[in-house]
């Protein structure tokens, strides 16, 4: 049975995530790791938030593993504590889910997602019951404490020109989502000499301000804001805060593959190698050109980027949705710290950000989904690989077709009965006809089975 999915284990509350499904899990997870190694555990503020954490702790405590509560803290916060001060972590996140969802998210001793070669341990354990329980002297200790926040916000500051940026006086507007971030990104801010106007920067598990998705329809205040106010950026953050998306200082939501694109265009040197999803404009492949730099692709899945970087030792990574991984701080998407590197890309080159969004190569992208079977999902790969043998393609994940200056990829939905068509094109029209084109082809495929 597969318990983790893209981005661990995900369930509603009450539904999936009851207390003994819970506790096992931490069992599962107890076993795997050997008596004695420490546990950082932190969360996001959703409302059930204490109930998983507590149910999963009793039962890593129960196989003799010691655990240290770091509370609500951003996802890359609690990576950092991990890689400093554990053996292994642990993140109660549902990411960008609705409230009602919550997820368990594992994270190794080098502060990296796990590998999936690792969560089929812990899956076969889980599956089979085959606790370590330990006799009641070696059960693990429990202390609440750590501050992962500041630990992670010192980080941060290191890693950036801090004198830089303070002299551009910035002020920004800050939408947390409601999400842990509220915690540490306004006050990265203040430490970067920046004026800060925050929303939503209460932790709420409820979302009141909006669902934790920094997608534009979610972040019509903060455009509003940026746009009236004299601001020289609006900021969002999902509800975990590893993924980052801006605003520019005339209230235009800049979709990620652009931020990833821009940051690209300035870590990139000659000979450097950055990694990304399949799924990535074609920006990037012309900016590592430019650059002298090489693009490794993957498949989707941010912990699979990491992975891979590690293995090419890139030097920058990244996804379409917001998602940035800077080595020199650490092997995970990092959205406070893609946020401190935009202000000193802004910093150091003196321009605002509609200038650097629109000094880079343009494209069209585009996005559906198709309704199709989990069961029918591999056949239907077949089907399509058969059907575009004779064309350039890469199968990495899915098929991805390439042509001159445009591309389609489909790819089946790790966690959703659908598949995915993403397409790019230097113009709308070209882009309109590619994604037409290629959902005709997708559908009567999946009719035929
Ligand atoms: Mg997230």
């Amino acid at each position: 049975m597969r318990l983790f999915g893209t981005n661990g284990i995900r369930g509603v509350i009450g539904e999936d995530f009851t207390p003994d499904f819970l506790a096992k899990i931490g069992m599962a997870i107890g076993t795997y790791l050997s008596e004695g190694s420490t546990v950082i555990a932190g969360r996001d503020p959703r409302v059930s938030g204490d109930m998983v954490q507590n149910a999963v702790i009793s039962g890593l405590l129960s196989t003799g593993i010691d655990v240290i509560d770091i509370g609500i803290a951003p996802t890359p916060a609690v990576q950092l504590y991990t890689k400093n001060h554990g053996d292994f972590g642990l993140i109660i996140t549902a990411s960008h889910n609705p409230p009602r969802f919550n997820g368990v998210k594992a994270i190794a001793g080098d502060g990296t997602e796990l590998s999936r070669n690792e969560e089929r341990k812990i899956e076969d354990i889980y599956q089979k019951e085959r606790f370590r329980i330990v006799p009641w002297d070696r059960t693990g200790i429990y202390s609440p404490g750590g501050d992962a926040n500041s630990e992670y916000v010192r980080r941060i500051l290191d890693n950036v020109n801090v004198e830089k940026i303070k002299n551009r006086k910035f002020k920004v507007a800050i939408d947390c989502a409601n999400g842990a971030s509220s915690l540490t990104s306004p006050y990265l801010l203040e430490e970067l000499g920046v004026k800060v106007v925050s929303l939503n920067c209460q932790p709420d598990g409820r979302f009141p301000g909006h669902e934790s998705e920094p997608k534009p329809e979610n972040l019509n205040d903060l455009m509003i804001l940026v746009k009236e106010g004299d601001f020289d950026l609006g900021v969002a953050h999902d509800g975990d805060a590893d993924r980052v998306i801006f605003v520019d200082e005339k209230g235009n939501f800049i979709p990620g593959d652009k931020s990833l694109a821009l940051v690209a265009k300035y870590i990139l040197e000659n000979g450097d190698i950055i990694v990304t999803p399949v799924s990535s404009s074609m920006a990037i492949e012309e900016i590592a050109k430019m650059n002298g730099a090489k693009v490794v692709y993957t498949k989707v899945g941010a912990p699979i980027v990491a992975r891979k970087m590690i293995e090419v030792k890139a030097k920058f990574g990244g996804e379409e949705n917001g998602g940035m991984i800077i080595p020199e701080m650490q092997y995970c998407r990092d959205g406070a710290m893609g946020l401190a590197k935009v202000l000193e890309i802004m910093a150091s080159t003196g321009k605002n950000l509609s200038e650097l969004i629109n000094d880079l190569p343009q494209y069209h992208q585009g996005k559906i989904s198709v309704p199709c079977a989990n069961n029918k999902k591999d056949d239907v790969l077949k089907e399509l690989e058969k059907e575009f043998s004779e064309e350039n393609t890469i199968t990495i994940d899915g098929v991805k077709i390439v042509g001159e200056n445009w591309w389609v990829l489909i790819r089946p939905s790790g966690t959703e009965p659908i598949y995915r068509i993403y397409a790019e094109a230097k113009t709308k029209e070209k882009l309109e006809e590619l994604i037409e084109k290629y959902r005709k082809i997708l559908e009567e495929i999946i009719q035929k089975f």
